[in-house]
Formats: structure tokens, sequence, C-alpha cells
């Protein structure tokens, strides 16, 4: 049994790195696939769902897969600094991995649009912070423009390493289920992700590693969904922060994955996405942040109208932590505030008989 020491090391031949490369990593990957066992039940549909809980890695997002990457390539060619627009995860993750390998992160973020513990955690790992009016997408243009005149790598999923980084979450469900999901649901913004993903499957379809590939299913916000309304949306708006992307980077690359796995774009309302992060905490005991819970809203719609059939195997990618947004959940949670009684052991026995 040897150590696990982050998903550079243990996907080492299929990742662009040589024997000489100093790797950065914080142990990312190895996330766990949870397999839903009461939501199934309560909607009365035989179905496998599994959840691959990518809020488990070091900074609490998936970023972390693709920055281990993005990070050491930038090191092994010299960079002193990186960076970055975000919706707040690709920040931090970026923050920590600069730390980590002892260059700059500097990140560009749409003021009062960062959930609050991604913009703790920047600040925790000592990023440059630059707070922008203007949203994501503005922020994406800024990156563009001005890495061209000073000397900074961009580590956005328009970076390909960050891509070859994240394809190792469908290595692991491949290796851990062996086989691929009928179907795979995940969240998108700026679809890099989703584009990750079916490299992966594709890679290992093509070795033989596995013998299927999934459909893979892109969920939107209602309010930022691009491609759902088949172009770019001037004013993104949703409560899923970490999806609130107008312009997504990967354009092309998403519509190919849509061709070519069959699948396709779906979007969902706030409401239906706050549901589905609720019932996951509270039926299955996994907290995730509001725009990964976008993978399961769109999956539990996809299997009441049976375009995701009963008898499917699905995986929905839940990209963040729930802890990293506590202000909606504490809102989510508005009519359950805690009980508070007198510090005595009837008043305690009281509480308890109560709900029992
Ligand atoms: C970045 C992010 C997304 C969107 O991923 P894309 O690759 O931009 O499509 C979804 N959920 C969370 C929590 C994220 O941090």
């Amino acid at each position: 049994m040897t150590r696990y020491t982050g998903l550079i090391e243990r996907y080492r031949s299929r990742l662009p790195v040589s024997a000489d490369t100093r790797i950065i990593s914080l142990g990312e990957g190895n996330t766990p696939l949870i397999q839903l066992q009461n939501i199934p039940k309560l909607i009365g549909k035989d179905v496998t769902i599994y959840v691959k809980f990518e809020g488990l890695n070091p900074t609490g997002s998936f970023k972390d897969r693709g920055m281990t990457m993005a990070v050491t390539k930038a090191v092994e060619a010299g960079s002193q600094a990186i960076i970055c627009a975000s919706t707040g995860n690709t920040s931090a993750a970026a923050a920590a991995y600069a730390v980590r390998a002892g260059i700059k992160a500097f990140v560009l973020i749409p003021e009062g649009k960062i959930a609050l513990g991604k913009l703790a955690q920047t600040l925790m790992y000592d990023a440059k912070i630059i707070q922008i009016n203007g949203n994501f997408d503005k922020g994406m243009a800024l990156v563009k423009e001005v890495a061209e005149l000073a000397p900074v790598t961009i580590v956005n999923s328009i970076n390909p390493f960050r891509i070859e980084g994240q394809k190792t979450a469908a290595f692991e469900i491949v290796d851990e289920l062996g086989f691929a999901p009928d179907f795979h649901c995940l969240p998108v913004g700026n679809a890099g992700n989703i584009t990750a993903y079916w490299k992966g499957y594709k890679e290992y379809a093509t070795e033989r590693v596995c013998g299927n590939r999934p459909v893979m299913c892109g969920y939107q916000a209602a309010g930022a969904a691009p491609f759902v309304a088949g172009h770019a949306i001037e004013n993104p708006e949703t409560l899923a922060t970490a999806i609130r992307i107008g312009n997504p980077q990967s354009w092309d690359l998403a519509w190919a994955v849509q061709k070519e796995s069959g699948g396709w774009f779906d979007k969902f309302s706030d409401e239906q996405i706050l549901a589905a992060q609720k019932m996951l905490s509270q039926f299955e005991g996994v907290f995730c942040e509001p725009a990964s819970a976008t993978s399961l809203a769109g999956a539990l719609h996809d299997i009441s109208t049976g375009k995701i059939p009963e008898g499917s195997t699905i995986v929905c990618t839940l990209t963040g932590n729930g802890i990293k947004d506590p202000e909606i959940a504490m809102k989510q949670c508005a009519d359950t505030q805690p009980v508070t009684i007198e510090a005595d052991l009837d008043a305690v026995k009281r509480a308890i008989l109560d709900v029992l």
C-alpha cells in the first residue's frame, strides 16, 4: 500500500508530466463516489444514482484537480505568477496551489457575488484579490487582456492543463465501478468540466479500459443558461454563484460533447436547485453548494419524465462543498432554527422527548 499523493502521481502515465517535473499537489482527487440510498426510494424509481463528491477536495471543489496540473506546468515553465477570473472556487484553488508552489496568485472576482467561504479561503491563502464592478465574464475578458501584457499564466479552464487534471475524475469513476455510467450529469458554467469528463471517458473507451461511454447531461441555472438559449447571456443571474456565467469559454467544446455523447443541456430555476441541495443534505447526509445540486435537480427532472429511463446508472458530479456558502444554507433553514433552553437536565430531556 503506497500513500496517496494526489491525482498526478496516480494517473502519471495519462498526464503531460515527465520524470523530472516537480509536482505541486495537496493530495487532491480520490473523492468518494457515494450511492444515494434514500432519494431513489423517495421518488419511487428503479435507478442507481451515485454522487461524485468533489466538495471533499483540499480546497473544497473540483477546481483542485485542474489546478494541480495547471500550477505544476506553470512552475515547470518558469512562471512566477498565475492569474484567473473566478466566481470563487477557482480563486481559492489558484491561491492554495500558488502558496504551495511558492509563486504569486492574482484573482479577479465580481464584487459582492462570491460566497462567503470562498472569499474567506482566498484571503487566508493570501492571494492578491482584485474585486471588479462587473461579472465573471467581464473579469475573464480582462484577464485575457492583461496576460498579454504582464508575466502571468492564466489558470482558468482555457488553460488546457486544467482540463487534463479534471479528466481524472472520469478515470476514478470507471476505475471504481468497472464501467462508465449510462448518464453523467453535471452543472455547467464555463463548460470546462463537462469537456474534461468527456475527454476522460473517451480516452478510457478508446483504450478499452471500459466498453461504454456515458450520455452527458449539462444543466444550467435558468438565469444563466447560454447553452439552452443558444447564445451568450448579457447579464446572468442566479443564487448558484459558481455557475453565474453568461459567456462560457468552452462553448464549442461543450457543444461537441453534447453531440458526440448524444446528450443535452437544460436549465433549472433557483428554487429547483435549492430544493435539490436541501434534499441531498436532509435525506443523504451530503452537503454540497447550490451550483453543485443543479446536477441532481436535472437528473431528478429527467428521471421523472423518462428521458433518463428506469434501470439506468447515473453519476451526478457535486462540484463543491456546501460549507462554502453558509449564507444560503442559513436561509434554506430559516424555519428550523435551533431551540434554546435552560441548561438543566429536565429541559434537555423535554427537548428530546418533544421530537421523538
Ligand atoms: C466552477 C464550478 C462549476 C462550473 O464548472 P465549469 O467547468 O465552469 O462548467 C460548477 N460548480 C462549482 C461548485 C464550481 O466551482
